[in-house]
């Protein structure tokens, strides 16, 4: 009750699958904006918003990075809802910018300035042993001063205990890595991985690279864009509670040269890194902080500086 008291309620600011959105102003100091993000509450699940569900994510408060949107404060309202108290960002995301093929030209230097914010971000959470699990282009907010924030963090959880099992249905279908698809319980920072991968390779192409329409079909485009999980490639795959895969035709794990057509504009470095991160054995793909020490970043050319990134207008 004290929390929700410290802000100001203004105009909807948009509406989202399970959120809306509106303007707060600091009651303190009207001049401070932040957004304020309602979670609705599906009433068919019996287990609503529970006390647990703000206790988890109030440590999420903690997680302050130039990269991640800052969470000020969280509180349940009367009705059960779950509001979120989150820095405002009226600028759009980075699903905008890349759909924007008209007005937004971008290049190779600004892919790797974008890449970098999300890297750093994404591993400032995995060494506080925090797992996104959701991160996608519109998950990417733009800053006035263009700097790039990882959003909603209404997946995340801590993965601080491995034992304790997770819900294999988190991410957006088109940037969930097999080990999901396939139901595995116990997974890691690689489920992260697999998603910026996928954001990396959609900044290049401009479109998303594996837009499946079902799960089985979202299977079907990794087994021929990157190779059909086996045995030989990932040992243990097969014995995951959900493993199918297409067995008319079996897909060799693709090579550098795969990559190198519709990914060269980012050059050799770019190119490793990004097969790197879409390795689909998650024991074998990069970790997030190995990914802030690869060689593309001191590759030329050098990263955008904020201040010159494309913006929408
Ligand atoms: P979705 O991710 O499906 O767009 P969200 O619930 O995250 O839905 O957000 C809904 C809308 O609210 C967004 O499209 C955006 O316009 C706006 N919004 C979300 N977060 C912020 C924020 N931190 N600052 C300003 N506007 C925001």
């Amino acid at each position: 009750e004290e929390e929700k008291n410290k802000y100001i309620r203004g105009k909807e600011l948009g509406e989202g699958t399970y959120a809306v959105v509106y303007e707060g102003r600091l009651r303190a100091d009207p001049t401070q904006l932040v957004a304020i993000k309602k979670i609705k509450v599906q009433k068919e699940y019996s287990d609503g918003i529970a006390p647990d569900a703000v206790r988890e994510i109030k440590f999420l408060q903690e997680l302050r990075h130039a990269n991640i949107v800052r969470l000020h404060s969280v509180y349940s309202t009367r009705d059960q809802n779950l509001c979120l108290v989150l820095e405002h960002l009226p600028r759009g995301d980075l699903e905008m910018l890349i759909r924007d093929t008209a007005a937004v030209r971008y290049g190779a230097a600004d892919i790797k300035a974008w890449m970098g914010m999300l890297c750093r971000a994404v591993a400032f959470c995995h060494d506080r042993a925090v797992l996104h699990r959701d991160i996608k282009p519109n998950n990417l907010l733009v800053a006035a001063d263009g700097e790039l924030k990882l959003a909603d963090f209404g997946l995340a959880r801590s993965c601080a205990d491995p034992y304790r099992p997770m819900t294999a249905n988190v991410i957006t279908r088109w940037y969930r890595p097999p080990e999901l698809l396939f139901g595995a319980r116990h997974y890691t920072g690689g489920v992260d991985v697999w998603s910026v991968g996928l954001v990396f390779a959609e900044l290049v192409i401009r479109n998303p690279y594996l837009p499946g329409n079902t799960e089985v079909e979202q299977i079907g485009l990794i087994c021929r864009a990157l190779g059909t999980p086996t045995e030989d490639n990932w040992p243990g795959v097969t014995r995951l509670d959900s493993y199918t895969v297409p067995t008319d035709r079996i897909y060799p794990v693709a090579g550098r040269e795969n990559f190198l057509g519709p990914f060269g504009t980012v050059g050799t470095e770019g190119v490793d890194l990004l097969m790197k991160t879409l390795v689909l054995d998650p024991r074998r793909r990069i970790t997030s902080r190995a990914m802030l020490g690869h060689a593309w970043w001191h590759a030329d050319p050098r990263p955008t500086a904020i201040q010159n990134l494309p913006r929408r207008n």
